[in-house]
């Protein structure tokens, strides 16, 4: 059976199962129920339900107007629209920020991404927590995590997808600790520029390493996703020197697609 999340603008869900609610009185109706609905700027547990339309949701919080409002949005009509989410939020709060989207990948060379409607779940990250992916990424990591299991290479997902809303929660709690957005953008990437928001990108780690180091380079996992990646589809976007100006990310990884074909023909 496939997990799907269902990503709206300003709310997702997921399958009640795979989470736990802090609250004693939400846990039952959680666990009797199919859907969570969360806010996705802080994953704060809005509502659950067993079916995505209007009405059928019981609230888990005290709704403000507003999430009450795109949670109507969301069930009434984003829950299931095939394609991309509409950016236009992203861009019109990047412009908020100062931070104008054309001449920002203008500069960095960074494409816009686009979230995914759907994603798929793709196991546990190192953490215990769903990995979300596309579908075909889903897949290849699979393929992938096997191949490297055949050679004794244990990976594990730091990080899969993650959403415009959440890159900036990043931006406004550096904010709101007074850093600069030129400041911010040296270590994290402008919403909406991020490729952890297509859902085709992973940062992957090995067991007993730290997540997300340049020490990533010197293990045998490295070694052996330089040698087969590529094979399974998958690419590392930030190499040594990268004309983007990124520093140089080997845990990074993302699915370009084209491994399929490759592996059958080995
Ligand atoms: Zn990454």
């Amino acid at each position: 059976m496939s997990v799907i999340l269902r990503n709206g603008a300003l709310i997702d869900a997921v399958p009640s199962l795979l989470y736990r609610a802090a609250r004693h009185a939400d846990a039952r109706r959680l666990a009797n129920s199919r859907w969570l609905l969360r806010r996705k700027s802080d994953g704060r547990y809005l509502a659950c339900a067993d079916q995505l339309h209007v009405g059928q949701e019981y609230a888990l919080a005290r709704l403000s107007p507003a999430d009450a409002r795109a949670l109507r949005r969301f069930l009434g009509d984003e829950a299931f629209r095939p394609g991309k989410v509409p950016g236009t939020q992203t861009r019109r709060l990047l412009d908020q920020l100062g931070l104008q989207a054309a001449r920002y990948g203008e500069r960095t060379g960074l494409a816009w991404e686009d979230e995914p409607t759907s994603l798929h779940g793709a196991g546990l990250d190192r953490y215990g927590r769903p990995l979300w992916l596309t579908a075909d990424t889903s897949a290849a990591w699979r393929r992938l995590l096997d191949a490297a299991a055949d050679d004794d290479i244990a990976l594990d997902a730091i990080s899969g997808f993650r959403s415009h809303a959440y890159q900036l929660g990043i931006f406004r709690r550096k904010l709101s600790r007074g850093q600069s957005v030129e400041q911010i953008l040296t270590v994290n990437a402008a919403p909406g520029f991020s490729e952890h928001h297509s859902g085709e990108a992973i940062d992957i780690g090995t067991p007993g390493e730290p997540p997300a180091e340049a020490s990533f380079e010197h293990t045998d996992a490295f070694a052996w996703l330089g040698t087969h990646a590529e094979r399974f589809g998958f690419r590392l976007s930030y190499p040594r020197d990268n004309p983007h100006g990124i520093t140089y990310e080997p845990w990074h990884w993302r699915y370009v697609g084209g491994g399929k074909s490759l592996l059958l023909s080995r």
